[in-house]
This record gives C-alpha cells, sequence and structure tokens, in this order.
C-alpha cells in the first residue's frame, strides 16, 4: 500500500470538511482532504443559516441569529454551537473573504436574516445568501414577475405565486404575474437547464419570452438554474438583456446554488495547495497502541489503497446522510473510528413527519469538548489528535432550528484552526 505524510488529514468533502481544510491551509499547514462523495451543501439551497427562527416563539423568523445564538449557548450546552460559537463572527468573515475571492460573493443583510423566497413561496430565513438570492424587501416592491419553464418539474410559478400571496410578505398593491417559458419541449432538471442556459443564444430566446411581461421596477424572479460554471456571466448577461434585477429562489435539491458553493470552496482548496481525494473512502485506521491517538488512515479510492499519516485528523463526515454515522437495530455507531455516538434509543422520531419539534434522529451524533475532540459518557478525550466537526456533531436538530450550514461552517473552521494549532 502506498503511503503518505501530512500535518493534517480531513475526512469529509462537506461544508465542514472544506471550511476545516481551508482554514489550517490558510494557517501553513500540509492538509489532505478526503471523500467518498459530495457533501449534503449539494442538495442545499446554498444559503448559510445560522439559525432560522425566535427561540421564544418558534413560529416567528429570528430578527437576529447572534442574538438567539448567545441565547442558546447558555441554556444549551450540548448544542454544538456551545462549542464553536467563540469563532462565528471570524468563521463568517472567513467564509465570505474565501466565497469573495473564489469569485462567488455571499451576502448578509446587516445583522439579520434575509427572508429569501423559496420555490414553495414560504420565507426562509438565512443569514447569508449568494448574490444571485440577495432579493431586496418585498415590502418595497410593486410589480413582480415570477418565470417557469415549462420543462422543467421542480418548479411551478403558480404554486409560489399563491403562497407568496398568503404569507402576506407582499405591500398591498403589488401586482404579481407568471411568465411561462417553453424551451425544448424535453423535460430537464435544474442542472441541465443551468447547463443550457450557459448558451448566450438559448438566453436571448428565453428573455424574448419573458419581455413581454416587463414594465418598470418588476422584479424578475427564477427558479435557481442560472448556470453552474459560468454562473457569474449568466446573470450579467441576463440583467443586460432583461434590463432590471432578476434573483433566484431558493429551490429544492439538485440546487444548483449549493453546487456551485461546493465547486468554488473545491477550486480554492487546490488553489491553495490542498491535496483533495475525492472518491475516496476510508476503511480503517490504525491507532497507537494504547489506542489514545491515530497513527494513521487507510484509504480505498480511484488511485488504489493509500495510507496517510497524519499530526491531526478532522473527522467531518456527516451524519446518516453523509455516512459519517449509521443505524442498526437500537444502536447508532459512528463508522469510521468507532467513536461513542449520543442518542436516544427510545426516541428517534416523531409520529407526525412535518412535526414542529423536529424528529429527534437529526440531533444524534457525538459529544464534544470545547477543543472539539470527541469524549465518551464521563467527559473523557476519545482520541487526542481527532477532531469533529459539522453534522456528525449530537445535539442538534438542523432542520427545525435551521442551522446546517451554520454549525458546519463555525465548527469546521474552528477545527481547522486547532488542528493547525496542534492538538
Ligand atoms: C436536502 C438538504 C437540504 C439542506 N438545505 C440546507 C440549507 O438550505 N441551508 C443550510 O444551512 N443547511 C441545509 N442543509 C443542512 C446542511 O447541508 C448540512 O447540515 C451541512 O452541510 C452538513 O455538512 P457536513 O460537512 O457536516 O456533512 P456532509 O455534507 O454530510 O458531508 C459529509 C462528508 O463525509 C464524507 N464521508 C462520510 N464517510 C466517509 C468515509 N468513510 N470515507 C470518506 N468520506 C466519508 C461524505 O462523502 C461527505 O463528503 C440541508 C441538508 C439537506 C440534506
Amino acid at each position: 500500500m502506498n503511503s503518505k505524510k501530512t500535518d493534517i488529514m480531513v475526512i469529509g468533502l462537506g461544508l465542514a470538511g472544506m471550511v476545516a481544510a481551508a482554514r489550517a491551509a490558510e494557517l501553513g499547514k500540509k492538509v489532505v482532504l478526503v471523500g467518498k462523495g459530495a457533501g449534503s451543501l449539494t442538495l442545499s439551497s446554498g444559503g448559510i443559516d445560522l439559525w432560522g427562527y425566535s427561540l421564544e416563539q418558534p413560529e416567528k423568523p429570528a430578527l437576529s441569529p447572534r442574538h438567539e445564538i448567545s441565547r442558546l449557548v447558555e441554556r444549551n450546552k450540548d448544542h454544538p454551537y456551545a462549542k464553536a460559537a467563540d469563532v462565528l463572527e471570524d468563521s463568517l468573515a472567513f467564509f465570505q473573504a474565501v466565497c469573495r475571492s473564489a469569485g462567488l460573493p455571499y451576502l448578509s443583510n446587516g445583522l439579520g436574516n434575509w427572508l429569501v423566497p423559496t420555490a414553495l413561496g414560504t420565507l426562509r430565513p438565512t443569514c447569508l445568501v449568494p448574490e444571485s438570492m440577495a432579493v431586496p424587501d418585498l415590502q418595497q416592491v410593486a410589480r413582480i414577475l415570477l418565470v417557469g419553464f415549462a420543462e422543467l418539474k421542480d418548479f411551478y410559478p403558480a404554486v409560489l405565486a399563491v403562497n407568496l400571496q398568503k404569507c402576506g410578505c407582499l405591500p398591498s398593491g403589488c401586482r404579481l404575474d407568471i411568465a411561462d417559458v417553453r424551451m425544448s419541449g424535453r423535460e430537464m432538471n435544474a442542472v441541465t437547464l443551468a447547463g443550457r442556459l450557459e448558451q448566450l443564444g438559448v438566453l436571448e430566446e428565453v428573455v424574448a419570452q419573458i419581455r413581454p411581461h416587463l414594465t418598470p421596477g418588476t422584479l424578475v424572479l427564477v427558479p435557481p438554474v442560472l448556470g453552474r460554471a459560468r454562473h457569474r456571466q449568466v446573470r450579467e448577461n441576463l440583467a443586460a438583456l432583461l434590463g432590471c434585477p432578476a434573483y433566484e429562489v431558493a429551490g429544492l435539491p439538485p440546487a444548483l446554488p449549493g453546487l456551485r458553493l461546493s465547486d468554488a470552496l473545491l477550486t480554492h482548496l487546490k488553489r491553495n495547495g490542498v491535496t483533495v481525494l475525492s472518491g475516496s473512502t476510508v476503511h480503517s485506521v490504525r491507532l497507537d497502541e494504547q489506542r489514545r491517538r491515530c497513527l494513521a488512515v487507510q484509504l480505498a479510492g480511484p488511485g488504489g489503497r493509500l495510507e496517510v499519516q497524519a499530526a491531526a485528523y478532522v473527522l467531518a463526515s456527516g451524519s446518516f446522510l453523509g455516512g459519517g454515522l449509521k443505524a442498526g437495530p437500537g444502536l447508532v455507531q459512528e463508522t469510521i473510528f468507532g467513536l461513542p455516538v449520543q442518542f436516544d434509543p427510545d426516541g428517534w422520531a416523531c409520529e407526525e413527519f412535518l412535526d414542529r419539534r423536529g424528529h429527534a434522529f437529526n440531533s444524534f451524533g457525538l459529544r464534544v469538548n470545547e477543543n472539539l475532540q470527541p469524549v465518551d459518557g464521563e467527559g473523557r478525550v476519545c482520541l487526542e489528535n481527532v477532531l469533529a466537526a459539522g453534522a456528525i456533531l449530537g445535539g442538534s436538530n438542523w432542520p427545525v432550528e435551521k442551522c446546517g450550514n451554520g454549525v458546519a461552517l463555525t465548527s469546521g473552521y474552528k477545527a481547522g484552526q486547532l488542528a493547525a494549532g496542534g492538538v
């Protein structure tokens, strides 16, 4: 088996792993980043949710996610933010700087949340969004034009229109119209449609169908399909052809904004000297005799088998979806190191699928100390040179709290920084 030595090895190609690798590389460390597949970022809306709803009134969007988090960490010491919120501002600034340099700027709405329209016509509270989703305050808008594509079956502008009107977020007198665009007649998903729109001729044909519906002052909302690799160009061309602002709504998976962010971070990592081994699965680990430290991690990938020896390891292998956890009857296991998992054998899920409290299995995961080192039931560090970040951390219920990418970002940043400092 071939072997490779590095300062830091990061396991996981999701947001937590990529941010950990980027931060460690920025601090001058040699980093190897591995993942067996893409992270759940590639399925997500692409927004960075910090905290979605008020702690006191969970039906109300959080006006200040930072305020909610500072109150949360006082009352819930097991939440991942209780271990990583000390780097919250640094991690957000780092992320925005990386995205800007990668040509995909992410914008904040002051200290508050954006309320981003979704494909279902709800408003999603999220903290950082790509420029293409930074919709201005809908209360100031006199006319909205929703653009649908007959060939795209994941986006129904009529549903969006009805629900936007119902949610009471539009000023009285605001007009809402729909433009139905027809293309080839063949069904497409968001990714194939985004590829087609990268061709200027196709975009011009689309705009020719939209233009008759435009009047001065119209805000145009489109599904998230404005290109992938040539996204910036597609947005510029669209704005020039339309002569008015157009924004993407938050869509269903596969969602281009999440894919674009993943692409941009990977490009940044490679440019900054990180060795990225995608399609590589960690199948075993080698520990020292006392089982206190990890000595090496063994991988199987496209290039064959490889052993990577590092001074420190960041475990960012996700939850059940990413593959970091697996479940059997009455049992939840961490799949790589066999670390102890915090879970409730009697409380996995609520009866109602859409229960507001969220299903408990989303909060199963590792317990960590202030240094993000996994600990056992008595609080003892399991492996001294292994840190954990992202969705593998227990204690947060991201689908209801709306903090998935926020936890991945802050804990990934902190883990990369601590690993670089020497664990
Ligand atoms: C459909 C969907 C939509 C979402 N939308 C949003 C949203 O709009 N906003 C938001 O803030 N959050 C959203 N979330 C939540 C958010 O995406 C996640 O909480 C967060 O991105 C988790 O990142 P992660 O890096 O911790 O884990 P993951 O993204 O799950 O990454 C885990 C990585 O580990 C790798 N891995 C696992 N085991 C191994 C192994 N043995 N060897 C090698 N590699 C391994 C996986 O291949 C993967 O690359 C969404 C989640 C889903 C599922």
